[in-house]
């Protein structure tokens, strides 16, 4: 999916007079009044609900993506976010390409079988993206879209020459699909002290684990929305596989502090236990 790069750098309150009163003909040829105008200053759900239709580029959802997003609340994270945080634009053809939500009221009102919480509680929601604006969206492009002035961070960023990231192609190549994800949002909860096999073994039929593009994003949109990280210190083992002497070592992905931000780790390999070495999950579409 490729995403046209558009520059925003500028606010609304820069539009010329003409561009202001070009817009405001557009609307009223439509039948815009004054009154709705005056409506969007004095009600801020009003003017949110419009803002949302544009940013979504007039698509109008089905009732099924409606009550997802309804009933996820902050725990969501679609084309509207997209468009609102990381000012991506979506053309009309790949809005209407965007996959219908994959999992269904009950599902999301059911019971957590990792946690005993109620999904729609417990996980968050997210559409991927391939691309954006253009770029393969990787852990390296995510480390890019989240410099270390800002919030939420990474502990350490990426070099050539640090070997913590070099010819590592689950940091510099590999990507999201373009598909919704229900991530759990926490670790999975006694997981610890356990080896990957064990850690598995844990894991319902409904569920996979991460890619650590995927787990880091859905960190990263969860601060977005609630301004605080997921959880902090334990180490979530993700799907990508680091091999090094003869040993397998399934990389994990931690926020270590607000202070410091998120960063991988691949050190531990598949057979190490640890106390703060836990496993990601991740819900299989349409289960
Ligand atoms: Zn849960």
């Amino acid at each position: 999916m490729k995403n046209k790069s558009t520059n925003r750098k500028n606010g609304l309150w820069t539009a010329s007079f003409g561009e202001i009163g070009a817009t405001l003909k557009a609307l009223q040829d439509y039948g815009v009044t004054l009154e709705h105008l005056a409506r969007l200053r004095a009600e801020p759900e009003y003017a949110k609900r419009v803002a949302e239709y544009i940013l979504r580029g007039g698509v109008e959802y089905s009732e099924h993506h409606k009550l997802a997003r309804a009933l996820m609340n902050q725990n969501f994270f679609g084309i509207e976010d997209w468009t609102r945080f990381y000012k991506v634009s979506f053309s009309w053809e790949q809005l209407r390409q965007t996959p219908e939500f994959p999992w269904n009221k009950d599902i999301l009102l059911s019971t957590c079988p990792l946690c005993c919480k109620i999904v729609k509680d417990c996980h968050f929601a997210f559409l991927g993206l391939d691309r954006i604006n253009g770029d393969p969206l990787t852990f390296k492009k995510l480390q890019e879209l989240h410099p270390a002035t800002g919030h939420p961070k990474f502990a350490s960023y990426y070099s050539k020459y640090d070997p913590h990231y070099s010819g590592k192609k689950f940091i510099t190549e590999t990507t999201m699909d373009f598909r919704w994800y229900l991530l759990h949002t926490d670790i999975v909860p006694g997981s610890e002290n356990k080896t990957l096999e064990e850690q598995k073994a844990m894991l319902p039929a409904e569920y996979e684990i991460p890619s650590i593009v995927a787990e880091t994003a859905k960190d990263l949109f969860v601060c977005r929305k609630t301004g605080t990280y997921a959880i902090s210190a334990w180490f979530k083992r993700c799907a990508d596989i680091r091999r090094s002497d003869g040993y397998d070592s399934h990389v994990s992905v931690r926020c270590y502090s607000k202070t410091e931000g998120l960063d991988f780790n691949n050190t531990f390999t598949d057979i190490n236990v640890h106390n703060k070495l836990c496993i990601a999950a991740s819900r299989k579409p349409g289960v």
